[in-house]
């Protein structure tokens, strides 16, 4: 199984996980036409491209899903309640080849995957583990905090793919509405860098290999920021330092890593 992040942030996320048999997409929050192009920087054609996986209704993670869906054909897996609160311009048309998925395992193509309830302000918020020969990889972003109860599935995967959002010291200085800076540190918000340090440092085991900070605030973020509190952590945590940390990019699409 491998993985590349295409793109990660808030002005659009989608991910490419491939494993043999299967090419898919985790969300399309870039237009259509920049998702092919950067497919296409990976040799990948879009009509390979088996299904995508949607979290959650807001634009950066389903601008993309109509034309791929209408005009490509692609089929979209996601949540009914999500479906209904997508936007106009962003619902498919084409209804056949939109399945609803809900919380729960799925045997999809060669993967396994199981969707699972986040905190969000949507509809309804999922995060995905895709499991296929023997390897895992778990994909959470766009949540205020993660339930303790859903240690058991996340625990020991082979690559996080996990939101560092902001680091709240840099919101509260934000010129940001009282108001959005409140939302953005709620337990429907997102995650901060400390607590999604905190949140991986229960869950990273001795298989995990690759950690990708993902969907960094442009305004209240760094990617030194996030890296530097993400190991500070793990180093005051006792997180033994065998894993490969690496922050994912909105304008660049980080190397395909392979598990
Ligand atoms: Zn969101
Ligand atoms: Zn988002």
């Amino acid at each position: 199984m491998r993985f590349t992040v295409l793109a990660s942030g808030s002005k659009g996320n989608t991910t490419l996980i491939e494993t043999q048999g299967g090419k898919y997409l985790i969300d399309a929050g870039l237009s259509a036409k920049k998702t092919v192009q950067l497919l296409t920087q990976n040799q990948i054609t879009i009509e390979q491209i088996q299904g995508i996986f949607v979290t959650h209704e807001h634009g950066d993670h389903v601008a993309g899903i109509r034309v791929l869906c209408d005009r490509y054909g692609v089929p979209i897996y996601i949540h009914e309640q999500t479906f209904v609160a997508l936007k106009e311009n962003h619902r498919p048309k084409t209804q056949e080849r939109v399945f609803f998925i809900d919380a729960g395992e799925h045997e999809i193509g060669p993967f396994k995957v199981e969707a699972f309830p986040l905190s969000h302000d949507v509809a309804f918020m999922l995060g995905y583990t895709f499991t296929a020969q023997n390897k895992k990889v778990v994909y959470v972003t766009d949540s205020g905090y993660v339930n303790q109860n859903l240690d058991g599935k996340l625990a020991n995967a082979d690559a996080y793919i996990f939101e560092t959002n902001h680091d709240p010291e840099m919101v509260r200085m934000s010129g940001y509405p009282f108001s959005v800076q409140q939302r953005i540190l709620s337990d429907v918000g997102h995650l901060s860098n400390e607590d999604s340090a905190r949140t991986l440092a229960r869950l990273i085991g001795p298989r995990t290999k690759h950690v990708i900070l993902a969907h960094l605030s442009q305004e209240n973020n760094t990617p030194d920021l996030a890296m530097l509190t993400v190991e500070r952590i793990f180093e005051q945590l006792g997180i033994q330092n065998h894993l490969k940390l690496l922050v994912a990019k909105q304008e660049q699409s980080l190397p395909t890593l392979q598990l």
